[in-house]
């Protein structure tokens, strides 16, 4: 076998990887998976043995051929492997919708269901349900006009909410601010400064020239004293792809659309609307229980967030205006903690770091992390690690990829790199891709982290963990996999909470010339800055989910989206900054027409809730109590998806979640 993509060894051969690899190797496994399917149907096959073992083996291959192309595209993303990455797409979208359609399969996972369910595992039921729910939610059961219908609304939808994205894309890129004069410049860094005169000389101007991107419109809001500066940029950002702007990109008719394709294809499932067919994914139940959980927390939020709004208007000295909020909170931030993020990054060198949290890890689960030079890695700056087990057996690794380079996509993940697998002599041990974008190491210093940026770093170790600890051996139930959309921040956010504790700070810091920890005082000072504001955050956060939530379980089609109604009501009800009437941020807001986070906004906050609850665990007992850590180990990170949430959150906590220890996190306890 010469496609490198198609070989059989246990981790990918990046340096042999062409882009000319890819399409081919994609388009034959496809093959060879639609035909391994049809024989399948076709010999009478039935059971788990039988028919769940062989579709498990064929999606994993699938996804362990597909995952370093994905991977290399977001990390090195050349022009043809781009190409090739894109040219897949389609082929992968129509292999999943043929297989989630394929009512033979359902059937046969129904007769399962019928037939051997109680004899199954646990983890085995699960995968079970969840197929079977996942081929209701794409229309399997219909009749085949509707089938089509259900097919022609999703194709709609895909268009509709690219062309969302689109009208955003471009009118935002649409606009520019030039300045003239630079005394209207005062209070921008230095950094943003240069850049608007950068862009006025590629356009053969004098002055300044600003885009509307997304770094220019936070430092403008937050640190331009020239309010006029604000506010322009304010109008811009907020009424793009409105009716207020240019007609093409208007997302008007495509919000009301998107929200009626999504209606009715939520009807064709078989649900009221689409936050319930949203709903039956996640963790939570039904959508009185979102509305309840989110209306409960603005009641307990609301209070602070007033208060906090006072005192700014009283440390500004004027009412304010939206685009003052931003402004006037840097200062007062600044007049009140007093503290840099960029002046102790000295006491954060990325190897001290890494060392410490995989100190945390050790003491938390028993795992040993060490690297390894012999794997073979797709860039110099990559490192691999395996996790070793306290018997010392390899439970999994992970590729490290720290640092910002030209064509490597921007922000912090974790992926699949490969999953964890043992069925009818098919094993595999989960392999991660960890990805950051930090400073790289000039001359002989290493890179030298802010605080949030170790707390990124605990982030997705966090991710990694779940991924790569996992005990479930069917792929499409263990480690991420299977789970809710509205827990699986959980174990990557309750990891965060270690890098804000005194108690590990002699394990992640010590200065990069003299060898000491972050005094106290310094990590007293981060601390604050944790709850500083948190009222108002936690509205906005919260104004957001409830809108998102309603306009999906509120929809009907006789009267309409009542976007900007529904948007009226939720702030009256929570708000507490009241932007002017003008705003237009729905036309923007992509999480919820173009992302994945429509009617599963309030999913921020729901894993919030969980994870600072089950962090609530270890400050109860010790942060690094080993008899807790071991149960979070067994309850939550080993079993995947391979469980009901809520069952494992509260075989883990002995109850159901409480909003208190994450109000108690924000300082916004009673
Ligand atoms: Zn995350």
């Amino acid at each position: 076998m010469d496609n490198p993509l198609l070989c059989s060894a246990a981790l990918p051969a990046f340096a042999a990887i062409r882009p000319e690899h890819v399409e081919p190797a994609v388009r034959q496994v496809l093959d060879e998976n639609r035909r391994g399917l049809r024989a399948l149907l076709s010999s009478g096959a039935t059971g788990w043995d039988g028919i769940v073992a062989p579709i498990e083996r064929m999606q994993h291959r699938l996804a362990r051929i597909w995952s370093p192309v994905g991977h290399l595209n977001s990390v090195t993303n050349g022009d043809e492997l781009r190409a090739a990455y894109n040219a897949c797409l389609p082929l992968l979208t129509a292999y999943h919708t043929e297989m989630s359609q394929n009512a033979e399969l359902c059937a046969a996972y129904q007769r399962i269901r019928d037939t051997e369910y109680d004899a199954l595992a646990p983890a085995q039921r699960k995968l079970i349900d969840n197929a079977l729910r996942d081929f209701r939610l794409a229309g399997v059961a219909l009749p085949a006009e509707r089938k089509q219908r259900f097919r022609e609304l999703m194709e709609r939808l895909a268009t509709a909410q690219a062309k969302f994205d689109e009208n955003v894309l471009d009118a935002t890129n649409a606009w520019t601010r030039a300045v003239d004069d630079a005394t209207e410049l005062a209070g921008l860094p230095d950094a943003v400064v240069a850049r608007a005169r950068a862009e006025a000389a590629r356009n053969d101007k004098s002055g300044w020239l600003f885009t509307l991107d997304a770094p220019n419109y936070q430092a403008v809001l937050t640190h331009a004293e020239h309010r006029p500066l604000r506010q322009d940029f304010y109008t811009a950002w907020n009424t793009r792809a409105s009716e207020q702007g240019q007609a093409q990109w208007d997302n008007t008719a495509l919000i009301d659309e998107i929200l009626a394709l999504r209606h009715e294809a939520a009807r064709l499932a078989g649900f009221a609307n689409f936050a319930e067919y949203s709903l039956a994914t996640k963790m939570a139940q039904d959508p009185a229980e979102v509305l309840e959980f989110l209306r409960r927390l603005a009641r307990l939020c609301r209070p602070a967030a007033q208060k906090e709004f006072a005192e700014l208007e009283s440390f500004a000295g004027t009412k304010l205006e939206a685009w003052d909020v931003a402004f006037y909170s840097e200062r007062l931030k600044r007049a009140r903690l007093a503290v840099s993020e960029e002046e102790l990054r000295p006491y954060f060198p990325l190897p001290r770091v890494l060392q410490g949290l995989f100190a945390v890890a050790q003491q938390l689960y028993g795992v040993r992390i060490e690297e390894r030079k012999d794997i073979e890695v797709y860039h110099p700056d990559v490192q691999f690690f395996d996790i070793l087990g306290t018997d010392g057996q390899p439970r999994g690794g992970f590729f490290l990829d720290l640092y910002a380079r030209p064509r490597k996509r921007g922000g912090a993940w974790m992926d699949e790199c490969l999953g964890r697998i043992d069925l009818a002599g098919t094993r595999a041990l989960p392999i991660a891709y960890l990805v950051c974008n930090f400073t790289p190491p000039g001359g002989d210093k290493p890179s030298l982290l802010t605080h949030y940026e170790v707390v990124t770093m605990f982030h997705e170790f966090g991710h990694g963990l779940h991924h790569m600890l996992t005990r479930v051996d069917f792929p499409s139930v263990a480690g991420i996999n299977g789970v809710p959309w509205d827990a699986v921040e959980l174990p990557s956010q309750f990891m965060e909470n270690f890098a804000w504790r005194e108690e590990v700070l002699p394990l992640i810091s010590g200065h990069v010339e003299t060898g000491a920890p972050l005094p106290l005082d310094a990590l007293r000072k981060l601390q604050a800055t944790r709850s500083f504001q948190a009222g108002m955050q936690s509205v906005r956060q919260l104004e957001f989910a409830l809108f998102d939530f309603r306009l999906h379980a509120e929809f009907d089609p006789a009267r309409g989206a009542r976007l900007l109604q529904t948007l009226a009501e939720v702030r009256e009800e929570v708000a507490v900054v009241r932007p002017p009437d003008f705003n237009r941020f729905p036309h923007s807001f992509q999480h919820i027409f173009s992302g994945g986070y429509a009617a599963g906004y309030y999913s921020y906050k729901w894993a919030e809730v969980l994870s600072a609850d089950a962090f609530g665990a270890f400050e109860e007992a010790g942060i690094f109590d080993v008899a807790t850590a071991r149960r979070f180990l067994g309850s939550i990170l080993e079993r995947g998806g391979s469980r009901d949430a809520m069952e494992a959150f509260v075989e883990f906590r002995g109850r159901k979640p409480e909003l208190e220890p994450l109000l108690r996190q924000l300082g916004l306890a009673a």
